[in-house]
């Protein structure tokens, strides 16, 4: 049984009607859960704040009724692993919001360890800070990803730069340099934030730049990062095939599965 807990109190799965990708003033965060424990989840309030902003939205929830509602909710469910997901929607002039329980069909084994596929969709995504879904967009990335049984593409905009894929961030490694798209151009992704944390630990240089689709081929290895794939490495933009042991990305994808050990073992 799957309980939603919601500004009418909870509701049983069966009796709610998800009006959340109707509107176009919605709002969510996905919250990954690993071990009953609910990760990052400051994060993802303090960028929910962001994205109610952009969308001219006031959250009437404090950090801490953020929390508690998604700990309930992990208890009541049982939840061990899986992705809580938190909807705010105003719809027919009535603010909606719910917390509920998302089962996820994660990357198998193999994509870690084989990489996966993806390739270019020439889109971009209005208010990109703000963590809303664009259907239009997503709905093309969604056929495409279908069509050609591609894991991700890889959004470019119309100066031909690469900002994003459709539901993670894209990074871009040569020699020990890691390249990513500033976070005015891009949902600044929780998984990120936390990819540069450990890629600073490992004494890796960052660099803030988009890579433009012309220059692929200059890169020895590419990786997807987000709340479901943490860190997924890329075999291949369309015809092009990039290194899936690229030992910087190993070594970060080490670092950062220790990180999510270790945030774990202090919230338990
Ligand atoms: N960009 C887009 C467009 C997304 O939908 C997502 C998934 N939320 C991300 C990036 C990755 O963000 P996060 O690491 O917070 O999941």
């Amino acid at each position: 049984m799957n309980l939603i807990l919601s500004n009418e109190g909870l509701i049983h799965e069966t009796s709610y009607s998800d009006i959340s990708f109707y509107s176009d003033q919605t709002v969510y965060e996905v919250i990954r859960v690993i071990d009953g424990v609910a990760l990052f989840v400051e994060d993802h309030f303090l960028r929910l704040e962001i994205s109610m902003q952009i969308q001219g939205l006031l959250i009437q929830m404090s950090y801490s009724d953020f929390k508690q509602n998604i700990a309930e909710l992990v208890r009541l469910n049982q939840i061990m692993e899986g992705n809580v997901k938190f909807v705010y929607s105003v719809a027919k002039g009535n603010a909606h919001w719910a917390f509920r329980f998302i089962p996820h069909n994660y990357p198998i084994p193999e994509n870690y360890q084989f990489g996966v596929t993806t390739d270019f969709l020439f889109a971009e995504r209005q208010n990109p800070n703000a963590k809303v879904i664009q259907v239009g967009i997503r709905n093309l990335a969604d056929q495409m990803i279908a069509d050609r049984k591609l894991y991700e593409v890889l959004l470019v905009d119309r100066d031909g730069m690469i900002t994003e894929g459709s539901r993670s961030n894209v990074f871009f490694v040569k020699s020990d340099v890691f390249y990513t798209a500033p976070d005015s151009m891009i949902l600044v992704g929780i998984t990120r934030k936390k990819v540069f944390d450990c890629l600073k630990e490992l004494g890796y240089t960052i660099v803030e730049e988009a890579v433009s689709a012309k220059e692929v081929d200059d890169f020895d290895a590419v990786f997807l990062t987000g709340t479901s794939p943490k860190i997924l490495p890329v075999i291949s933009i369309g015809k092009r095939l990039f290194n899936v042991q690229n030992p910087a990305m190993v070594r970060l994808m080490d670092v950062y599965n220790q990180m999510i050990r270790e945030y774990i073992r202090k919230e338990l």
